[in-house]
């Protein structure tokens, strides 16, 4: 399994249906009277046009608690002597894999506990008047409708409120120019064959090729870097699919083509050679209607947001959870089964009966930062199409914290296009994934929210020109950080073997589902490890 959810995967969803689905029924239209405080998507005031800080991550509390976790524990009054609740599941973590854990044992008791104040963890959006937006995970690839994800959406009763988009209309910016199609060389037309034979081989392998994690293209390619597969299978590439390529990675996984897995690459790309899906606040839509379900049909208190889980340990045939609830209590919940869907370095560290070798395995994990803009327009235009890499026509270095590169962002989805732009606000959200270690001291400097913004907005001006817009049709801009958002699919981990033995279970109680489960940072990777964990639980 990769980004592409393939009919033969080799998991069912319909193991997991004991609850009946809501069937085909339509789904309710956008909600924008219903937001309260928790879900994925977040009600702006009127007046909330511009940030003053970073939304995103949270990182005082989180901070503060994990720092040292006896000491914390101690300092909120100790563990509590007795169980507040004895349940089936307790879920860590509220973002697409722990929703997609909640939604396949909704029928158990159970409670998903969330340390932010929000669900939905990287796919969270946001909506200013009628116009709604995503601040991180944007968008889904097509599936096939009876494949995990496509049997997903269709019980949710949004498979056709998605917006789609084809690979026939990628365009880009170049030289300030929207430029398409891009894969039939709109760039450089006298060059066109070379771009034919790279898309060509491109949907050929994501047709074909068998992405399972222990598959053939895995085993034949994870070693390689993509750069190096690339040359490999090639030989000569023009230099603005090269310049292409980069950007992607930088994009969707906060890496360069010289560091990423060829493997892992490959199957975003491939994908990528068929139809882009987004919704409306992007893939906080399809969070917020899990969590819909998973409250009408297992109770209001099975998804608590801004409850921090402290501490995890088994006793016997269960598992004891501590965590700090939102009104900041110290309790304790027994469970027969916990499913870590946090990220693995958090993990670790609540976890104190981890074996050594799988603690060892995740301190090998690399993570990285992302920084998104959105610039909120005091009109309503017509966008050229759903994304745009912007091309400059020269292929940028891999970046280092010593030479951090001058772009400030890579590609533009335009925000409200879900929602065919009938908004008096169109929205333009401007994609930064950090593409070396370390990013995060740069972005937790009190001064650099100031600062990404002032950048932001003067390398956004030309392209507000090309669109027959101006900085006075600027309304406000908003930014969203993301500490450590994305597991880094570097070249040679899953052969390697780090990210499975980082996954194991533990002591047939503990189990993981994140999309770091697998290195690989997207929405179908976070759903196909909660399917999994699912049904092992369900047996
Ligand atoms: C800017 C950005 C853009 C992206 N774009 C796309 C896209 O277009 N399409 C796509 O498919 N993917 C995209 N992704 C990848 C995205 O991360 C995945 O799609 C998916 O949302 C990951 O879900 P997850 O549940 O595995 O992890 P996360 O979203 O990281 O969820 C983990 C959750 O665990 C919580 N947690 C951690 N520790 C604790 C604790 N101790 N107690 C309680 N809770 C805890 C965290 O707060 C978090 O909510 C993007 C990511 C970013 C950052």
């Amino acid at each position: 399994m990769q980004r592409r959810d393939f009919l033969k995967t080799s998991l069912s969803v319909a193991a997991l249906s004991s609850i009946p689905a809501s069937g085909l029924a339509k789904g309710s239209e956008w909600v924008n009277d219903q937001l309260t405080d928790d879900w994925p998507i977040a009600r702006l005031k009127d007046s909330e046009n511009n940030s003053i800080d970073f939304n995103g991550d949270d990182i005082n509390r989180p901070h503060d608690a994990f720092w040292n976790i006896d000491g914390y524990i101690e300092k909120k009054g100790g563990e509590p002597k007795s169980f507040s609740e004895d349940l089936d599941v307790v879920i860590v973590g509220g973002g697409i894999a722990g929703l997609s854990t909640a939604y396949y044992l909704r029928d158990k008791k159970i409670a998903l506990l969330e340390m932010d104040f929000r669900l939905g963890g990287n796919s969270k959006g946001e909506q200013y008047k009628n116009s709604v937006y995503s601040t991180g995970a944007a968008y889904l690839v097509e599936p096939d409708q009876t494949a995990p994800l496509g049997s997903l959406l269709t019980e949710l009763g949004i498979w056709d409120k998605a917006r789609r988009e084809n690979s026939d209309h990628t365009t880009v910016l170049y030289n300030n120019k929207f430029t398409s199609p891009f894969w039939k060389g709109a760039t450089d037309k006298a060059a066109a064959d070379n771009f034919n034979k790279v898309f060509k081989r491109l949907a050929e392998i994501g047709a074909e090729a068998d992405f399972d994690y222990n598959g053939e293209l895995a085993k034949s390619v994870d070693h390689l870097n993509f750069e190096q597969w690339l040359t490999k299978e090639f030989g000569d590439v023009h230099k603005h699919l090269l310049e292409y390529f980069q950007l992607y990675g930088w994009s969707s996984f906060c890496g360069s083509t010289d560091e990423l897995s060829a493997y892992q690459y490959l199957g975003f790309i491939c994908a990528e050679t068929g139809t882009l899906m987004a919704y409306p606040g992007g893939n906080a839509y399809v969070a917020h209607k899990m969590a819909q379900k998973i409250r009408k049909d297992a109770g209001d208190k099975s998804l608590r947001a801004g409850s921090i889980v402290l501490r995890v340990t088994t006793e016997g045939d269960s598992a004891v959870i501590l965590y700090e609830d939102a009104m900041g209590v110290l309790k304790k919940i027994r469970a027969k089964q916990v499913v870590m869907a946090c990220q693995k370095f958090v993990a670790k560290r609540l976890l104190p009966q981890m074996p050594k070798d799988q603690a060892d395995a995740i301190t090998m994990l690399p993570y990285r930062a992302y920084l998104v803009g959105n610039i909120l327009t005091k009109k309503n235009f017509q966008s050229p199409s759903y994304e745009l890499y912007c091309l400059k026509g020269q292929v940028p270095p891999s970046p280092t914290p010593m030479r951090r590169g001058d772009r400030s962002f890579t590609d533009i989805c335009f925000g409200t296009w879900a929602q065919e732009e009938k908004v008096d606000h169109s929205v333009l959200t401007l994609y930064h994934g950090i593409p070396y270690d370390g990013a995060r001291q740069f972005l937790f400097n009190p001064a650099s929210h100031d600062k990404y913004k002032a950048k932001y907005l003067q390398d956004v001006e030309p392209i507000l020109q090309t669109m027959n817009l101006s900085m006075n049709d600027v309304h406000g801009i908003r930014l969203t950080r993301w500490g450590h958002a994305l597991p880094l699919s570097r070249a040679g981990l899953i052969q390697d073997g780090l990210p499975q033995k980082a996954s194991e279970s533990i002591n047939g109680i503990i189990h993981f589902a994140n999309q770091d489960n697998w290195m690989n940072p997207c929405f179908e990777t976070a759903h196909h490890c909660a399917i999994e964990v699912a049904t092992k639980i369900k047996g």
